[in-house]
């Protein structure tokens, strides 16, 4: 809450300070209206301090209540409604994670799961270790929206008080987890790459200050502790096939003006090198060592000839202008763990390393015997990526 005490002389100092336009002055006394968020711009002009901010002590309130640890079911589009989505293996992770948390803390996982027409994904979910899932089935649940989504998440969250909640960093769950913390107002750590209990909270960590160091964060104050968490980062568990998820349906009265955004068309592509890199199963990444951006462009038919091929590329690649940030593996870009990992002209920097290194197989390609890369790959081949690529090719090709 916002007050001007008696010793206000309506100066008006504080009136252009406001990046609310939530105050003037009236009757030489400052007033400020609805649109005030408290950020306390106006009190440090005042040359009387007259203004007075008192805010709720967050560490004083009572977090008994919250329970539970929560996932976000990401899904994938579905071509028309008749089609079944399915579940994005980022749940599967996320889910193997929770079960880990929920465990230590004695309380259940609960797998959240927003859709038009539920296929039976509880036995996906409960195999792989979801105690419960509240289950919105609505027809205005086809397809993402932020806006509906986030709001029947806010209200299942006001219902059932959870005490965490993790979403996939994936361009869904980067878009919806923060909509979600706004509307709490609860705070966020973004793109987790480890997640534990540290005195019962959630612990986060994450890289920062450009991958420099590694941060622990805990959010003591507000509920639910709320973490995006990685693609590819943490491996799911084996599914417990017959392991039944207890489905919870919850209502939702989703008005249509929610709705913001409006789709005009969709589209589903299958192009060669469509998936996203985070998904392939198979990666033909390069490196400096490709040389140019048209030597470059030859690991596109490359990936093309392998079924599930999408290129990736080291930081160096990506700085040169070979290949777009989105396809970048590593510390500051995407983590990856494909079935087959395939490194041209990549020297093996420990940035590179850490975004592939649980792919199943790895393949490298540089002419130094010495390169670290080698020290990851199964199968290496010490020569000239520019004699060897061709050659390839031209074998996949028969
Ligand atoms: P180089 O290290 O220059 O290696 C080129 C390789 O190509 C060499 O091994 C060379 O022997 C080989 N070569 C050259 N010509 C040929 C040829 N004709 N045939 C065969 N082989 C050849 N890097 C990432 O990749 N991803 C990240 O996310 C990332 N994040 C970072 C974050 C931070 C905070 C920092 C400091 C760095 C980060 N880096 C990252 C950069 C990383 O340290 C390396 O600089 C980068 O990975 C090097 O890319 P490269 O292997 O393509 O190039
Ligand atoms: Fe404006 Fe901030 Fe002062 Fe509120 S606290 S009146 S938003 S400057
Ligand atoms: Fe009143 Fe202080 Fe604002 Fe001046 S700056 S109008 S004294 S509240």
């Amino acid at each position: 809450m916002i007050e001007v005490s008696k010793k206000c002389i309506g100066c008006g100092k504080c009136v252009p300070v406001c990046p609310f336009a939530a105050v003037q002055v009236m009757n030489k006394m400052a007033v400020m209206n609805e649109a005030c968020t408290l950020c306390g711009a106006c009190v440090q002009v005042c040359p009387v301090e007259a203004i007075v901010i008192n805010r709720e002590k967050a560490s004083a309130r009572d977090h008994s209540g919250y329970k539970g640890v929560w996932v976000f079911v990401e899904m994938t589009d579905a071509a028309d409604k008749a089609s079944a989505k399915k579940i994005r293996q980022v749940t599967f992770e996320l889910l193997s994670a929770g079960r880990r948390l929920a465990d230590e803390l004695k309380e259940d996982l609960c797998a959240v799961l927003l859709t038009d027409k539920n296929h039976g994904y509880e036995k996906e979910l409960g195999a792989y270790g979801a105690d419960k899932v509240y289950l919105v089935e609505h027809d205005e649940l086809f397809e993402y929206n932020t806006d509906i989504f986030s709001t029947v998440i806010v209200s299942l969250v006001n219902r059932h008080k959870p005490s965490m909640m993790l979403y996939g960093a994936t361009i869904r769950g980067r878009d919806l987890a923060p909509r979600v913390a706004a509307t709490l107002y609860v705070g966020l750590t973004a793109d987790c790459t480890a997640l534990a209990v540290k005195d019962g909270l959630l612990l986060q960590s994450r890289p920062a200050f450009g991958g420099n160091i590694m941060a622990d964060i805990l959010s003591p104050n507000s509920r639910p502790q709320m973490a995006t968490v990685r693609p590819n980062v943490m491996k799911p568990g084996a599914p417990v096939h017959g392991r039944l998820a207890l489905v919870v349906r919850e209502s939702a009265k989703i008005d249509k003006s929610l709705r913001r955004v409006k789709v005009l068309e969709r589209k589903i592509v299958n192009e060669c090198g469509a998936v996203k890199i985070e998904d392939a199963k198979v990666i033909v990444s390069g490196g400096r060592g490709m040389k140019t951006k048209e030597k470059f462009a030859l690991l596109e038919e490359l990936s093309c000839l392998l079924p599930g091929g999408v290129v990736g590329a080291s930081r160096a690649a990506v700085d040169l202008g070979f290949k777009e940030k989105a396809r970048q593996v590593g510390q500051s870009g995407t983590t990856v763990s494909p079935r087959l990992y395939l490194a041209f002209g990549i020297s093996g920097a420990v940035q590179h390393i850490v975004g592939m290194k649980a792919s199943d197989v790895i393949i490298a390609v540089n002419k130094d015997p010495n390169a670290p890369i080698f020290n990851v790959a199964k199968y290496g081949i010490v020569g000239d990526v520019h004699e060897i690529l061709p050659k390839l090719i031209e074998a996949l090709k028969k």
